[in-house]
């Protein structure tokens, strides 16, 4: 009832107008004249309702007055949720709806401000006037200096052309950039670093060429040192491919039962005869019945023999390292190694894992250092789920914690048997 009540609401004024009509026939007309003209309004109706397309819906915003009132609920709830920064802008560019991340972009306050007090970049506001004339859709990228520096591709496109509305929608391209930034200075810096001892090598060549050809006390002290140049394109290159090996499986988890202990001690005896050219003492306490983790044990070795060694670089000669092992309250084991060097400077410490930093480059090159030893750690780390931290007092050596997660209770249980039965099921 209250449908057919609705219906016949809606259509007064057509029902009004027909009753008027009708009785205009039948007076000017008589009775054959009004059903020549029912007929003749049937074939009317008919021909338009089959014959003549039906307009195209428009997106339901409620207008009043040729603006909007507001937005329906679903269309506000899908524009919320959508991840990217989105607006609407009315007919005179001023903001009628910002989503959530559009807010975290902009702040509060942006409701109803123009938009060229919001975006002061000429090409944004250019392609959304070009939108709004047109309403052909376009797009630009722009970069958003302060607070920090963001680069953006800026969509607008018009929604709805009665009323007007024009959505402005940003794609966040920051972290491509930064990436496409890093692997550029990757490039660059490990080129650097293979240019320089390569330049060395072929200068001594030349010079063996040329006029030391003949000098036998010459000819040996170069081919020494284009043996250490060598030596460190080996390793430099043996690191490279070391750090692109991890960085390709760095998501998938290693699937190793390790006793870290055998590992630590494993890396340690590797590294005894470069101890003991500095005359340094390495110990290795604790770390019996400790639980075992998951790991890939050449990787966990490369690892342990990376720290062991710069504890063994950087610091003094004649003195002591000491590794730790022990099981912390969170089911973690912690690997510590600690040295009696001179130190990291406070503010050095956040930058030593990024590739090629070094504290004082000259020393590390004469330590044979590539600046990529610790890069390969944070990685090997990371792959195992595992936490890195390092603390140092300048003058009062360093400290590096690793600490790794304990296999769960219900995996240890588990039989290699029991495993596979799983697996099959
Ligand atoms: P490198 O090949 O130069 O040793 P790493 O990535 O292993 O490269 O280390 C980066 C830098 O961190 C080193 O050049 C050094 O300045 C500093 N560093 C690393 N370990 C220690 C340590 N135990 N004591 C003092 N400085 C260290």
């Amino acid at each position: 009832m209250a449908q057919i009540g609705n219906f016949l609401r809606s259509r007064i004024w057509t029902l009004t107008a027909g009753l008027v009509l009708a009785g205009v026939a039948v007076l000017a007309l008589g009775q054959a004249g009004l059903w020549s003209l029912i007929a003749f309004a049937l074939a009317c109706a008919l021909v338009i309702r089959f014959m003549v397309p039906p307009p195209l819906p428009q997106p339901a915003l409620p207008r009043g007055g040729g603006r909007i009132a507001e937005l329906p609920p679903m269309t506000r709830l899908l524009l919320e949720q959508l991840p990217l920064p989105v607006m609407l802008l009315d007919v005179d560019q001023r903001v009628f709806f910002v989503n959530e991340p559009m807010r975290g972009l902009l702040g509060p306050g942006a409701l109803r401000s123009h938009v060229s007090t919001l975006f002061r970049n000429p090409a944004v506001l250019e392609v959304l006037g070009h939108t709004a004339r047109s309403g052909q859709p376009a797009s630009v990228p722009f970069t958003l200096p302060v607070p920090i520096e963001r680069h953006f591709q800026a969509y607008s496109a018009t929604i709805s052309t009665a009323p007007p509305v024009t959505l402005l929608l940003l794609h966040d391209l920051t972290a491509i950039r930064r990436s496409e930034q890093a692997r550029a200075d990757f490039v660059a810096n490990a080129s650097h670093e293979l240019r320089t001892p390569l330049a060395a090598v072929t200068g001594f060549i030349d010079t063996l060429r040329g006029h030391a050809k003949n000098d036998a006390e010459a000819r040996d002290q170069f081919l020494e040192i284009m043996s250490v140049e060598a030596a460190r394109m080996r390793r430099l290159i043996d690191d490279l491919l070391s750090l692109a090996r991890i960085e390709l499986n760095e998501h998938v988890p290693p699937q190793g039962r390790i006793v870290l202990e055998h590992v630590v001690r494993e890396a340690a005896a590797a590294l005894t005869p470069l101890a003991e050219a500095d005359d340094i003492e390495v110990t290795v306490q604790g770390g019996a019945g400790l639980p075992e983790v998951m790991g890939d044990r050449d990787e966990l070795v490369q690892l342990f023999q990376n720290l062991i060694h710069n504890a063994i670089k950087y610091g003094r000669q004649q003195g002591h390292v000491w590794i730790t092992l022990g099981q912390a309250v969170d089911e973690q084991v912690f690997v510590t190694i600690r040295d009696d060097g001179e130190g990291i400077p406070a503010g050095a410490i956040p930058r030593l894992t990024e590739r090629f930093y070094r504290v004082d480059v000259k020393r590390s090159r004469e330590k044979g250092g590539t600046g990529l030893g610790l890069a390969i750690v944070k990685h090997i780390v990371s792959r195992h789920q595992g936490r890195l931290t390092i603390e140092s007092q300048p003058g009062g050596g360093a400290t590096f914690t690793v600490s790794l997660p304990i296999i769960p209770a219900e995996n240890a249980a588990k039989s290699p048997d029991s495993l596979a039965v799983t697996e099959l099921l």
